[in-house]
């Protein structure tokens, strides 16, 4: 499976399900951005405020597969 981008007003996050662990840590971090009930599931957009956007950067940050990262705009 291809690493999808889900874009956002500060910051792009970037997902690739294959090596996702499922351990969590996104949507307890921040459930805002990060809900598997919703379609798409990641939405950065939420992160609409430079302080969101360093929270976002944080729980991204604490992925431990690697699955998550952040795509910061050019
Ligand atoms: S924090 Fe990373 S490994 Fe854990 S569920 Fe979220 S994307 Fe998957």
């Amino acid at each position: 499976m291809a690493r999808k981008l889900y874009h956002g007003p500060i910051t792009d996050v970037s997902f690739d399900g294959e090596v996702c662990q499922h351990a969590g840590e996104c949507v307890r971090g921040m459930p805002e951005v990060f809900d598997v009930h919703k379609r798409p599931w990641a939405n950065p957009e939420a992160a609409d405020t430079p302080e969101l956007a360093d929270k976002l950067r944080a729980v991204v940050g604490r992925c431990p597969s690697g699955a998550l990262e952040i795509v910061e705009h050019a």
